[in-house]
């Protein structure tokens, strides 16, 4: 079994996610004891929200990449980001790497395209919702990537910032957030990516009736099956 670096804390509450997730289907795969091989580096999310309001990607992407490397040097085999929005750095991680990158649209893509639909409406940070380190990748691997209205951005946003990522998970935004999916269906979107790792944690799979796609599950999956390839 391969070593997984988790880089994480972004915020912790999604990252404690992929380690039970992972875990868990480590355990569910081969039985008895065992569970997977972690590294995990977890920051204090104050100070990376910090570096993404500034909009100090820089400083961002030096520290990710650096701590990429470090959990190389530790013995990781592959690197998983913990957070859709900080992928917005993955060509800085990657070239400070020689393991893989797990790419967290990539594996989002390939669960969409097992489901045979294109158009998608995509639920994040406004960093994903809105530049195109996101929605590209999707749309260059063939997607229909439809984004909500500027004031539902803001919604989806600021629960995530304001709520999510503190750990408040609170029925009356659960009920917005369907709302908002069950009007982009209406609009035309034959499925959702909850593109960003905390918003799973809000709306499960029960609690809307299209297709739905939560990224850190499927990254998580994605993770183990590379560790145990
Ligand atoms: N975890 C979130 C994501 O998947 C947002 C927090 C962050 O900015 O990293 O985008």
């Amino acid at each position: 079994m391969k070593t997984i670096g988790l880089l994480g804390g972004m915020s912790w509450e999604s990252s404690i996610e992929y380690e039970r997730l992972i875990n868990t289907e480590v355990r569910r795969r081969l039985g008895g004891t065992h569970s997977a091989d972690l590294i995990i580096r977890s920051y204090d999310f104050a100070a990376i929200e910090g570096l993404q309001e500034r909009g100090e990607w820089d400083g961002a992407g030096r520290l990710l990449a650096a701590d990429a490397a470090r959990l190389e040097s530790a013995g990781a085999d592959l690197i998983v980001l913990c957070t859709n929005t900080m992928h917005i750095l993955a060509p800085v991680i990657e070239a400070a790497i020689t393991v893989p990158f797990l790419h967290i649209a990539d594996a989002t893509a390939a669960a969409i395209h097992r489901a045979e639909i294109t158009r998608i409406a995509l639920l994040g940070t406004r960093y994903t919702m809105e530049q195109d380190f996101y929605r590209g990748r999707l749309e260059e691997l063939g997607l229909d990537v439809r984004v909500p209205g500027d004031d539902d951005r803001t919604l989806v946003h600021d629960v995530i910032y304001n709520e999510l990522v503190q750990g408040e998970v609170h029925d009356d935004s659960r009920r917005r957030f369907v709302e908002l999916i069950e009007r982009m269906v209406g609009e035309g979107a034959e499925g959702v990516i909850a593109g960003c790792t905390e918003i799973e944690l809000l709306v499960r799979p029960e609690d809307v009736d299209c297709p739905y796609f939560p990224t850190t599950s499927l990254h998580a999956m994605a993770a183990v099956e590379a560790a145990l390839a």
